[in-house]
């Protein structure tokens, strides 16, 4: 399968920061992997823009469960692929903590880009009163069956195990515990979508930066990462790029 290195800039870069994305190509026009950019939506089609033609795929970071209506500042799928978007990120852990996003809204979104033709990419993890717990299997696990299309393929879907307490925060799970949970999520995966489970890409998130992205692609099951910070920069973003093979 063909890995994903996926960028999240999350709120983060007004139509300056297109700079980084023009750097990106220059220095990364074939890469090995799949590489995609999740910039606000306010750069999403000019960024799509600038993407034409080239190796870099655009993506939402949310969308709305209906396709249009009455949902003031809520953006529907069917207006991220409007934009150039062929991806869009549902269900990260600050959706889900700032907008108390359930299980059940994330299915709806994901249903509804997949239909509209986006990839979703749905992210599942725990917090780390949650590890210390000895719970990280049943949250993720409890997640993935909560979120994920019963119907979904490999090719519209993406899932990203993101420890919550990993994510901005410089900490990284040991690559033992990245496994862990990895083996856990194809199996588990396996027993939800079939035969999908085994072509379908698992990204790790939390703390991705150069100097840890070819342990961490190292690890079995990890076909990709998805990354904030480091996304933000073409020379640390390309560098993660270049490390997936
Ligand atoms: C994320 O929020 O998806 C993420 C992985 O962030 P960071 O790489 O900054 O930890």
């Amino acid at each position: 399968m063909k890995k994903l290195a996926a960028g999240n800039w999350k709120m983060n870069g007004n139509r300056a920061a297109l700079a980084e994305v023009a750097a990106l190509l220059a220095a990364h026009p074939t890469p090995a992997c799949d590489m995609l950019l999740c910039p606000p939506t306010t750069l999403l089609a000019e960024m799509a823009t600038l993407a034409q033609g080239s190796a870099l795929k655009v993506g939402g970071q949310d969308c709305h469960a209906k396709t249009f209506g009455a949902h003031t500042g809520d953006v529907s799928a069917a207006m991220l692929v409007d934009a150039g978007a062929s991806y869009v990120i549902l269900g990260h852990s600050e959706r889900r903590a700032d907008h108390g996003e359930t299980d059940a809204l994330v299915l709806a979104k994901a249903e509804a880009a997949i239909a509209a033709g986006l990839i979703a990419i749905i992210c599942v993890g725990e917090t780390e009163a949650q590890r210390d717990a000895g719970e990280t299997l049943a949250v993720i696990g409890a997640q993935l069956d909560g979120s994920v299309p019963a119907n979904a393929t490999a090719a519209a879907l993406v899932l990203a195990y993101e420890p919550v307490w990993a994510i901005g925060t410089g900490r990284t799970p040991t690559l033992n515990q990245i496994a862990e949970v990895h083996n856990f999520l194809r199996a588990r995966l396996t027993a939800h979508i079939g035969v999908e489970a085994a072509n379908t890409r698992l990204l790790y998130g939390g703390s991705v930066k150069p100097s840890n992205a070819a342990e961490i692609f190292a690890v079995p099951d990890v076909d990709g990462a998805l990354v904030g910070g480091a996304s933000l920069k073409a020379a640390d973003f390309g560098a993660i790029v270049a490390a997936l093979t």
